[in-house]
């Protein structure tokens, strides 16, 4: 048995030390494919894990956020910032709302086709804004003034008769012409208060800015004239505006003398663009108080 054995036993030893490498061999490449396979998918390595609770907040939580743009400084409200300096229109006139709104106002009215028009497109766009009317033709069509006035636009006195040259007249022609012209608006509105007179042609004069001022109504200029009464081309008249426009604007635009289809386009324009830059607002009523009796047209006592 010893003789015959001890061969055996060497194959034996050989055999099990092959089994064992091979054993090994295959072993270590098993497991060498399952840390690879781990690393892989990311089970391997679980350093980027969150490591408390409070890191797990979704998906997105590695994601750097770009930071918030500042926000856009309020045109209304205490925080507004300050408006332009009044430099002040022809004689003392307002160019100006003096507000960080930007006021509408439409001229040569009321007429019967084109007023009811931009009536129409202000109401759609929420919009209110200040109608400079011609005296005789709110005599002629009260109840467009009144149709002004229900829709919450503010009034003001153009002259009875859009007199160019009133400018040129003595005082009591001038107080004459422009008391006729707000006869007829509170004739055909008995609640509107009129506080405001432009000058046709904006031709004014001392002595129609202190008229104005004596009755109780600021002199109205303007800031933005797109000349929409020349027959430009619409999309001129609105890019004049919308380029023009800026905080306490007053933009002078026409609702009658003449054929208005060329503003009524830009308008729609006009009110598509500012609404989304701007608050538009008819002028306030009141903004000027009547003249106190010992004091001048100019405001000066005793003369
Ligand atoms: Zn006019």
């Amino acid at each position: 048995m010893r003789a015959g054995s001890a061969p055996g036993n060497r194959r034996r030893a050989i055999i099990t030390a092959l089994v064992l490498t091979v054993v090994i061999l295959v072993g270590g490449f098993l497991l060498g494919h399952l840390a690879g396979s781990r690393s892989r998918t990311g089970l391997g390595d679980r350093s980027d894990l969150p490591k408390t609770s409070r890191d797990r907040v979704g998906p997105h939580a590695r994601l750097a956020l770009p930071p918030l743009p500042p926000r856009p400084q309020p045109i209304t409200g205490p925080d507004r910032p300050p408006l332009p300096a009044e430099k002040g229109g022809p004689f003392g006139s307002r160019l100006t709302t003096g507000t960080p709104e930007i006021a509408l106002t439409f001229d040569d009215g009321p007429d019967e086709v084109w007023t009811p028009q931009v009536l129409a497109l202000l109401r759609d766009y929420g919009v209110r804004a200040t109608f400079c009317m011609i005296g005789a033709k709110a005599a002629k069509h009260p109840q467009l003034v009144r149709d002004v006035v229900a829709d919450g636009h503010t009034l003001c006195n153009h002259s009875w008769s859009h007199d160019v040259w009133l400018g040129l007249r003595d005082e009591q022609a001038v107080l004459a012409d422009m008391r006729r012209a707000n006869e007829a608006l509170t004739g055909a509105a008995p609640s509107a208060r009129i506080s405001y007179y432009r000058q046709p042609g904006g031709n004014w004069s001392p002595v129609v800015v202190a008229a104005a001022r004596r009755l109780g109504m600021t002199a109205l200029h303007w800031r933005v004239d797109p000349n929409d009464w020349k027959l430009g081309p619409s999309y001129r008249i609105a890019a004049d505006v919308t380029e023009q426009a800026a905080p306490g604007a007053i933009v002078l635009l026409h609702d009658g003398g003449g054929d208005r289809g060329r503003t009524l386009s830009a308008l729609r324009t006009i009110l598509a663009n500012l609404i989304t830059r701007f608050h538009l607002a008819p002028l306030p009523p009141g903004m000027e108080q009547p003249r106190p009796s010992g004091t001048d047209w100019f405001g000066r006592p005793g003369q």
